[in-house]
């Protein structure tokens, strides 16, 4: 059993990432083509076009011997992709989903009670190396499954043994009664043991909550106050599925009672109105939209509409098991094709999908003094993506062949932290099939323990799958 612990991950040490076309999402660096990141003890120390000597320089005989040089040619470096919404407890039920009986609300249904805190690290460190693998060095992790203190401290353990970097938004189990309040204790417990030191400082916290619609109004109320009480940010759903009609929270009464603001992120909204979107815009509301799962099962979401009010809008994989993949690069392209396709407006590019999937999620989740772009003192999440293979080359501007023709797959180069953890294509701290094989056992004997008796794949008793 992969039993990683943060003191198990790669030495930082000091790292030079060379001759990659270097987007630094910094409007004061702008892009470097042939530039170099100059990384230390996990910190980006300058990031410079060595022909034009432009950039904080860092003389030659400052770097130690055993620098780690990185060739980067035919690839675009870029800060590390940043999720903001994704449930990891239910990974290991992708494979499972289908349609009817096997559809995701289903399936979640009936599993989730019967998911135990192991099984739930089990299905984190699923997604967690599945987002190194394709770049993603930081998530918000949105548990709603969280059925008693130990599984919050099972999702810390797999984040900080990961080596990226999270926000944990602690919430509650799956249906809760909407007359009983979450665990807003444990909460507390879990930032002073989990927060600081023992993630390294790469996990922070926000909270998870069920809203006036799926609670009572007392309990939102109390929840809600915690919350702000603490310092705590907020997330709450509010999509819709469109067998159930669409929409299913109220903004325009949460904007009444006081309920938004820049430290609410509501995810989804593919349903707002001109008006919510106004109220969204004027409150300082984040939203956080998961298109390919959005597209699945709830609608089409307004992005252009969002952007151009002014909303912060960030990018999200929400869920494995619908099922998809952790594909930030996929989801860019899909989300421009058919923003292109729903909207007379044009104006939204490749560009402009980085942004969103990288600084503005950094800024979504509070983390862009620390995360986001290449600038120099920030951590040092980095990553580089082949634009010169079958699939996407000639590249001519790299930028929009990486977003309108890159794949996960072609994600060569992660650094999260200051570590190397992935290089040449491959994870260099996680052995993807212990942690495949580690999935599908357990979700094997998930379903044997719920008495579901459904066939899982070719193989007797084991789903079939691949480790990527
Ligand atoms: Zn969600």
């Amino acid at each position: 059993m992969p039993t990683l612990d943060a003191a198990q991950l790669p030495d930082r040490g000091t790292v030079i990432v060379r001759g990659g076309y270097v987007l630094t999402l910094d409007d004061a660096l702008g892009d470097l083509p042939g530039g170099e990141v100059v990384i230390r003890d996990g910190t980006i120390e300058a990031v410079r076009d060595p022909r034009a000597a432009t950039g904080v320089a860092v003389g030659p005989s400052s770097m130690p011997d055993d620098a780690t040089v990185v060739d980067a040619t035919g690839c675009v470096v870029l800060p590390g992709f940043v999720d903001t919404h994704w449930h990891l407890w239910n990974s290991i039920l992708r494979g499972l989903i289908g349609d009817g009986e096997r559809a995701y609300f289903p399936v979640k249904n009936r599993l989730a009670p019967f998911l135990t805190a192991h099984d739930t690290e089990v299905s984190a460190r699923l997604a967690l190396a599945e987002a190194t693998w394709a770049g993603i060095t930081t998530l918000n992790d949105w548990d709603h499954n969280l059925r008693a203190p130990e599984y919050a401290d099972a999702n810390a353990r797999a984040i900080t043994a990961s080596g990226l970097r999270a926000r944990y938004s602690y919430g509650n189990a799956d249906k809760l009664d909407p007359g009983r309040h979450m665990d807003l204790d444990d909460v507390l417990r879990f930032r002073d043991e989990w927060v600081g030191d023992a993630s390294e400082g790469r996990i922070s916290l926000g909270v998870a909550l069920r809203g006036p619609v799926r609670t009572e109004p007392a309990v939102c109320r109390d929840e809600w106050d915690f919350a702000r009480a603490n310092g705590l940010p907020i997330t709450m759903h509010c999509g819709g599925r469109r067998d159930e009609g669409g929409r299913y929270c109220e903004l325009a009464s949460m904007g009444a009672q006081g309920m938004l603001g820049p430290d609410v992120q509501i995810v989804h909204a593919v349903h707002a109105t001109p008006a919510e979107i106004d109220l969204l815009a004027t409150t300082g509301t984040h939203i956080s939209l998961s298109p390919l799962t959005e597209y699945r099962s709830m609608g089409i979401p307004p992005l252009g509409d969002l952007l151009a009010a002014g909303i912060p809008v960030s990018l999200s994989i929400d869920t494995l098991a619908i099922p998809t993949t952790a594909d930030m690069l996929l989801q860019m392209n899909v989300t421009l094709s058919v923003e292109r396709a729903r909207s007379a407006r044009q104006d939204l590019t490749p560009r402009r999908m980085v942004r969103m999937a990288t600084l503005d999620g950094a800024r979504d989740l509070g983390l862009d003094d620390r995360i986001g772009s290449l600038t120099p003192g920030k951590r040092a999440d980095v990553i580089a993506v082949r634009v010169d293979g079958l699939g996407s080359a000639p590249a001519v501007d790299p930028v929009a062949t990486m977003v309108l023709c890159g794949r996960a797959s072609d994600v060569d180069l992660v650094i999260a932290d200051g570590r190397i953890l992935k290089q040449d294509g491959r994870l260099t701290a996680t052995d993807a099939r212990a942690v495949t094989d580690e999935a599908s056992a357990t979700l094997a004997d998930l379903v044997r323990r719920a008495g579901w008796d459904v066939p899982l794949g070719v193989a007797a008793d084991r789903p079939v799958v691949s480790a990527g």
